[in-house]
């Protein structure tokens, strides 16, 4: 299955994601998660991205193409993915769709999970990830650890990310209201879109989806 996830800063995708590509055999893509991998390896990609990323504004198109088009070319990625944060704006999806068309291929499905804005901001403000896993995700409140700072999965060190700030999540919102929402459409236009309200239990919203999906 080649599946989409989209919605806000902070809706649960890269929570969803686990458990969903855990359930259907297939790779989870985050484009968040493969520029953080960069930014940490102090690549020169890394130091590109992360100019954009603290300022919550969109890396450029042609390098986040091309480092999406690398990973989904990998063998893992052959029979499926689900991709978590791309694309992000209409032209991304643009050239999802030329990418897939060449080698004969569609997308499945594009789940929109959807949240009120407030929770989002709830969910972001208490994030906090793993230095060693970025999908060891962990919230304040929701998802507590059992030490504070320390991750329950492999003992990392728990962080904040620099861009879960207040003012760069406003601008994130931002973003995602005019640049990212217009996919929704996109995708609607093609059939593929389901909406899954994503309020309630991690496990809840996973039952949603995959229900979606069957
Ligand atoms: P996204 O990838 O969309 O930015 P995350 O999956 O990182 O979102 O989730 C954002 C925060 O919200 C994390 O701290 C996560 O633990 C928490 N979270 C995710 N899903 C839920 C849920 N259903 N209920 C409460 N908190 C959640
Ligand atoms: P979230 O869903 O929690 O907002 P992500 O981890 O998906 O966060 O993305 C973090 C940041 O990485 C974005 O604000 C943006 O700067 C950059 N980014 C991630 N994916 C893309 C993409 N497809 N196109 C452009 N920038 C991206
Ligand atoms: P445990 O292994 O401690 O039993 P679970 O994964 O079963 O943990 O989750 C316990 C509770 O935490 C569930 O209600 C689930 O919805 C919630 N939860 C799980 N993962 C997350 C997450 N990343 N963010 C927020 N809440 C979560």
């Amino acid at each position: 299955m080649r599946i989409v996830l989209v919605g806000p800063p902070g809706a649960g995708k890269g929570t969803q994601a686990a458990f969903l590509a855990k359930n259907l055999a297939i790779p989870h893509i985050s484009t968040g998660d493969l520029f953080r991998a960069n930014i940490s390896q102090q690549t020169e990609l890394g130091k590109l991205a992360k100019s954009y990323m603290d300022k919550g504004e969109l890396v450029p198109d042609e390098v986040t193409i091309a480092m999406a088009k690398d990973r989904m070319e990998q063998p893992d990625a052959e029979n499926g993915f689900l991709l978590d944060g791309f694309p992000r704006n209409v032209s991304q999806a643009e050239a999802l769709d030329e990418m897939l068309n060449t080698e004969g291929m569609k997308l499945d499905a594009v789940l929109d999970l959807e949240v009120p804005e407030d929770e989002v901001v709830k969910r972001i403000a208490g994030r906090r990830i793993c230095r060693n896993d970025s999908a060891h995700v962990f919230h304040v409140s929701y998802k507590a650890p059992k030490q504070e700072g320390v991750c329950d999965v492999c003992g990392g060190e728990l962080y904040q990310r620099d861009d879960d700030s207040e003012e760069t999540v406003r601008t994130r919102l931002e973003v995602y209201h005019t640049q990212t929402e217009p996919i929704i459409d996109y995708y609607m236009a093609q059939g593929l879109v389901v909406t899954i309200p994503a309020l309630g239990k991690v496990e809840e919203v996973t039952a949603r989806s995959m229900e979606a999906l069957a």
